[in-house]
């Protein structure tokens, strides 16, 4: 990480991040634009590689596991069409995603965490219904980047496909 701008070199406490690469730091809203064509060609979004564990407190001997890599710009709701593609599911139950600490979950044998998640990410043109204490966001709007990213806290997120809703 650089000291100032990397376009202008200017030093400020409050420099803006690259959104897409997040490795690239500037002064203010021109200097991104500027140094566009030149940072373009090394501009890679960021990927996670997600490890997905099917139904860890049931199936454990063997495991079924699939591990995906997302680019950061991938909203959640993209994220669930992969998690129905690799288990080669169709897409035809509810679903959403709860997130909760890392660290609620990291000593947990079955690594499944209890109580209530710290938000939910749904399909919320489908589902208008919030849950009245946990703060919910819409799946085609947040990325991965933005819950995952090197500022936020290390989570577990909890995939809920088929609610017996058919
Ligand atoms: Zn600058
Ligand atoms: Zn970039």
């Amino acid at each position: 990480m650089s000291e100032g701008c990397n376009f202008c070199g200017e030093t400020t406490t409050k420099l803006l991040r690259c959104g897409r690469c997040n490795s690239r730091f500037y002064c203010g809203s021109s200097c991104p634009k500027e140094d566009w064509p030149a940072h373009e060609s090394t501009c890679k979004p960021q990927n996670f590689v997600l490890r997905i564990v099917l139904w860890p407190q049931a199936i454990v001997k063997p495991r079924i596991t699939r591990t995906l890599s997302c680019p950061s710009t991938s909203t959640f709701s993209k994220l669930h069409e992969a998690i129905q593609v690799v288990f080669d599911w169709s897409s035809t139950h509810a679903w959403d995603f709860d997130l909760f600490d890392y660290s609620t979950t990291r000593n947990r044998v079955n690594k499944r965490a209890r109580g209530e998640p710290v938000l939910k990410i749904k399909d919320m043109s489908i589902f208008k219904d919030h849950h009245p204490d946990v703060p919910t966001r819409d799946s085609a709007k947040v990325t991965l980047g933005k819950l995952l990213g090197s500022k936020s806290p290390d989570r577990t997120i909890h995939y809920n496909y088929d609610f017996g809703d058919c």
